[in-house]
């Protein structure tokens, strides 16, 4: 049976400082779609010589993981507990906060001083009760480490992040199972698969335009999938670009408040002093 297209969420263009932003989740169409909390969808921007790089400065976060897809520019990332590194064009940059930490993502200093092209993917996936308060983690990976894998004689690449696909294995061990990766697709290429019962699907046309299951998405729009179905068939109409992850849905009430995202009020009282009193590490810049 195929996954029924119920809903287009229109991203909106919500920038941060001089960095162009689009947001496709949460928006007021569409809150979460667990266990997919958040997408964020950074450039294309070209940025001058001596620019300033990305806005984000350390900030904490508690009780869920980020995915990074650096689809162009790069992204320095530091953090309270594993370090600095940089990743390119290609890249990804996983993060379980699970019990908390401090970071900051950044440009190198390469980037600063020449500029140039960025275009960056962060979404944020939640963890269930049983992982919220597991040990930070962070894993940064380079192009070349990312399978791509080619279906439909080359008219489509996808660029596994984790799960599996046609044997093929990401790099990344979900903690929850999730299936992560971006997809390329030529004008007239199809991507077909068939998912596990009860999966919900976070599909972001980055750019281009591809018929979803017969429904028709664009540019910066979110396709909301029904859970039932297990069939998907994309189509490219134009040369487009997408992430597409899915997971099952942990059904877990979800109490966000700005970085931290737990079950209940009062673990986020919890979060919010833990960090104040320095649990959660500390870093300078
Ligand atoms: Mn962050």
């Amino acid at each position: 049976m195929k996954k029924e297209v119920l809903s287009l969420h229109e991203a909106i263009y919500d920038p941060i400082a001089d960095l162009s932003t689009w947001r496709a989740m949460p928006t007021r169409s569409i809150g979460h779609l667990d266990p997919f909390l958040f997408l964020n969808h950074h450039g294309p921007q070209k940025y001058g010589p001596n620019n300033n790089g990305l806005p984000f400065g350390p900030h904490p976060h508690r009780g869920f993981e980020t995915l990074t897809f650096v689809l162009q520019g790069d992204i320095t990332h530091k953090d309270s507990v594993t370090g600095e590194s940089v990743i390119k064009a290609g890249g990804i940059q996983w993060m379980t906060a699970g019990s908390g930490l401090i970071h900051a993502e950044v440009s190198s200093d390469e980037f600063k001083r020449n500029g140039g092209m960025e275009e960056v993917i962060q979404i944020w996936m939640n963890l269930p009760a049983k992982f919220k308060m597991t040990p930070p983690k962070y894993t940064g990976l380079q192009k070349d480490s990312i399978p791509a894998i080619a279906f439909d004689e080359g008219k489509g690449v996808l660029h596994l992040t984790s799960g599996s696909y046609q044997g093929q294995q990401g790099p990344v061990e979900s903690i929850t199972n999730l299936f992560t990766a971006t997809l390329e697709l030529k004008s007239g290429g199809v991507f077909q698969d068939d998912l596990p019962a009860g999966s919900q699907v976070l599909l972001y046309v980055v750019n281009g335009q591809v018929q979803v299951n017969g429904a028709s998405a664009r540019e910066h729009q979110l396709v909301e999938l029904s859970t039932a179905g297990t069939e998907l068939s994309i189509t490219a109409t134009q040369d487009s670009q997408l992430v597409y992850c899915h997971g099952i849905p942990f059904e877990e009430p979800i109490v966000a408040h700005g970085p931290f995202v737990m079950n209940t009020h009062d673990e986020i009282r919890q979060a919010i002093m833990d960090y104040q009193s320095g649990k959660l590490g500390s870093m300078a810049l």
